[in-house]
């Protein structure tokens, strides 16, 4: 069985515009495990470490302000091929061009407040994880629902 965990973050525009439950909702109803979930505050030095491939850029000093507005709400998603699965439902940066049908897409028309971080590959996923939680706040769920989330032959 390859279960995946993978890092989602509710940006500060979507606990602004009251979106949380839907956009959870969103990766529950896909079939997506909820094996941690926290609210945090975050400051210079991790947006630091979370943006670093973006250091250099003109708009760098406005992402990490929209991103300390108000705390933001970590999420560590799992199942089958989560982390390109979260990506696909997440749909590209800039909201406008996202496609209908994915979150971006649906709930924003910005490249910056885009409703979610999702990582982007295995290893962002294995850094952003340990990055953004303990290792006591990520549970194993067991069996739970998997028997009803796939087929035997997935598992
Ligand atoms: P992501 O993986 O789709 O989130 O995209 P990136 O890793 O390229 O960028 C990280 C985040 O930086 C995006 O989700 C946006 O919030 C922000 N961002 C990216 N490009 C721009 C830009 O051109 N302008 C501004 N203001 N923010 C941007």
């Amino acid at each position: 069985m390859m279960l995946e965990r993978t890092l989602v973050l509710l940006k500060p525009c979507t606990i602004e515009r009251v979106l949380v439950g839907e956009i959870v909702s969103r990766f529950e109803k896909k079939g997506l495990r909820i094996a941690g979930m926290k609210m945090m505050q975050l400051d210079d030095e991790i947006l630091a470490d979370h943006y670093s491939h973006l250091v250099g850029k003109s708009f760098f000093g406005i992402l990490k302000e929209s991103m300390m507005r108000t705390p933001v709400i970590a999420m560590c998603l799992e199942g089958i091929d989560a982390i390109t699965v979260v990506r696909n439902i997440t749909g590209s940066t800039n909201g406008r061009l996202a496609d209908v049908g994915t979150i971006r897409g649906d709930y924003c028309m910005s490249n910056q407040q885009n409703i979610v971080h999702a990582s982007d590959s295995p290893e962002s996923a294995e850094i952003e994880l340990k990055r953004f939680f303990r290792p006591e706040e990520i549970f194993d769920l067991g069996d739970l629902n998997l028997p009803r989330l796939y087929a035997l032959d997935e598992l």
